[in-house]
């Protein structure tokens, strides 16, 4: 029972209770010709006023090909110009976006499709042989349209130019889908995280007193958009607000660097490996980076050393952390852009609207400021649930409307938060989600394995990576390489396991459980530090 409940020192907001497209797009009339995004490789550029005629225009041809309120969506892209105009023409349509991660491979997309019920697929040219197998895959899927263009596939580019009625929908931004990204949350493999129109929509006015951007600033999009950090961060917070979004499909630091120069960009919003580089990388001091107003951090640990390290050298203000989830729309902690002197470490304050408990680990009971517990968080931001998950879903949030994060943070006496450790079994890779259990149903599917248990470890620079502890069937002969070229083979890349060790026994409780604390304790004594 809550007996020390942390809240904000922020006055509420008022809940966004509008559909995320006109949310976003509400002003964009107003914005008329200013760019509201830019390909950053290839310079094409697109106006306010036409990204809101494409959506409206986009619209009216999924719903003439069929699109219908409460249908799915899958979006298969990396950044682009296009990706914004899909978006809100999804929404336009009533239809959640189911987004989905340009390297997934067919298995794992085919999986998404089926789980999310989507009937429609917006993909690239590069990318549609794994979409049109994921497609036969999964089954039930009406079209296949490519934002470029593709030989027997309809493309965004003409359809911009649809001249049928534009739908008319009329949504309950309370209860509609807008989005249904997957996370595999605390436990277990993916699930489609239901998120509303009102509480995405309302996630952007509660991280507006604390970080914003204006119709002055140039943002670099390098975090995708299909994770929910990207999309609200990087989409829909800077097209609200009236700012320049620069896309690039990928990270690469030269093309980041000289994005960063070219476009004059004025924030940039990162994960941790992006810090490393920008704090290390010989090839920084290439480029004027001069027009940086401040950068974020967030998705993953940021080392504060090397965060300071990071500012110290381009000459900016304290990296401002973040702190959120995809089940909590995401944001609910950010280090405000005015906060005279953040301190290290801290991922931040509490947004508007939004209360913080922290459970002791040991005690199951609210510990005060200046100890440590397991994070629960409750607001608008909160999650519908787990799409068909009805005890995943009460497994997280509790019947008082506590979302139970599995992150373990202490909070200090001011209100900072910092994460001090992670109780769930996620792992992150450069701040994408790896879930083990995926990972270990593929490894007890190889004939050499007997058992196998996944968990994160920590490399030399600091980041996380898939371990796999596997057990060897009797008289099987395999190799750490077989074991890491096997489950490459057939996860996306990010998903590799990059680590192995042989046991004789995976440590597990009588219920068959993995005591992933076990193998976290022998990978610390056995860490030289
Ligand atoms: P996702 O749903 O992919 O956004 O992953 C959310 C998880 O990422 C959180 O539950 C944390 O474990 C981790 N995370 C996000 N932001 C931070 C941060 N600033 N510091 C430490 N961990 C973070």
């Amino acid at each position: 029972h809550a007996s020390h409940v942390f809240r904000s020192d922020y006055a509420d907001v008022a809940p966004v209770e509008l559909p995320i497209h006109e949310a976003v797009l509400g002003r964009a009339v107003e914005y008329g010709d200013r760019p509201a995004l830019i390909d950053g490789l290839d310079g094409t550029t697109l106006g306010y006023d036409r990204l809101d005629h494409f959506s409206r225009r986009l619209a009216a041809a999924l719903a003439a090909a069929g699109v219908r309120k409460g249908e799915v969506l899958a979006l298969h892209s990396p950044n682009s110009v296009l990706f914004p105009v899909v978006f809100y023409a999804a929404s336009r349509c009533g239809a959640a976006v189911t987004t989905v991660h340009p390297l997934a491979t067919e298995g794992e997309f085919a999986k998404q499709l089926g789980d999310s019920g989507a009937r429609w697929i917006v993909t690239v040219s590069a990318l549609l042989d794994t979409a049109r197998a994921a497609a036969r895959q999964a089954g039930g899927i009406a079209e296949i349209l490519v934002c470029d263009r593709a030989e027997g596939h309809r493309s965004v580019q003409d359809l911009v130019a649809c001249t049928d009625p534009e739908p008319s929908v009329t949504l309950d931004p309370a209860d509609d889908l807008a989005v249904l990204p997957y996370s595999s949350g605390t436990t277990g493999t993916p699930k489609g995280v239901m998120l509303t129109h009102r509480s995405i929509a309302t996630n952007l006015a509660q991280l507006t007193p604390l970080v914003s951007s204006g119709p002055d600033d140039r943002v670099l999009a390098v975090l995708p958009f299909f994770h929910i950090y990207g999309l609200t961060a990087l989409m829909n917070a800077p097209l609200r607000n009236g700012a320049t979004v620069v896309v690039l499909p990928r990270f690469d630091l030269r093309q980041f660097l000289a994005a960063i120069e070219k476009h004059r960009i004025t924030a940039v919003y990162v994960a941790p490996p992006i810090v490393l580089a920008l704090a290390k990388h010989p090839l920084v001091a290439d480029y004027d980076l001069s027009s940086l107003r401040y950068l974020v951090s967030a998705a993953a640990p940021l080392d504060a050393e090397l965060a300071a390290a990071c500012s110290r050298r381009l000459g900016l203000p304290p990296v401002l952390q973040a702190y959120g989830m995809t089940e909590l729309s995401p944001g609910t902690h950010c280090v405000p852009l005015d906060a005279p002197n953040p301190p290290p470490g801290a991922v931040g304050k509490l947004i508007p609207n939004t209360e913080m408990r922290l459970v002791s680990l040991a005690t199951g009971e609210d510990v005060p400021p200046g100890e440590s517990g397991e994070i629960l968080i409750r607001g608008p931001q909160v999650m519908k649930g787990y799409l068909g998950r009805p005890a995943e879903t009460d497994a997280m949030i509790d019947p008082e409307g506590w979302l139970h994060t599995g992150d373990v943070g202490r909070a200090d006496d001011d209100g900072w938060l910092y994460v001090v450790d992670r109780v769930k079994e996620l792992i992150k890779y450069k701040g994408y989600q790896v879930a083990p259990a995926d990972l270990e149903a593929l490894l007890l599917g190889h004939d050499a394995i007997a058992d196998a248990a996944v968990i994160g470890v920590v490399d030399a620079d600091g980041n996380e990576v898939p371990k796999a502890f596997v057990v060897r069937q009797r008289g099987a002969s395999l190799s750490e390489d077989e074991v890491i070229a096997y489950v490459a083979d057939q996860v996306a890349p990010y998903k590799k396991v990059r680590r192995v060790e042989f046991l004789e026994s995976v440590p597990r409780a009588t219920t068959g459980k993995i005591l992933r604390r076990e193998l976290r304790a022998r990978e610390r004594s056995s860490t030289p530090r």
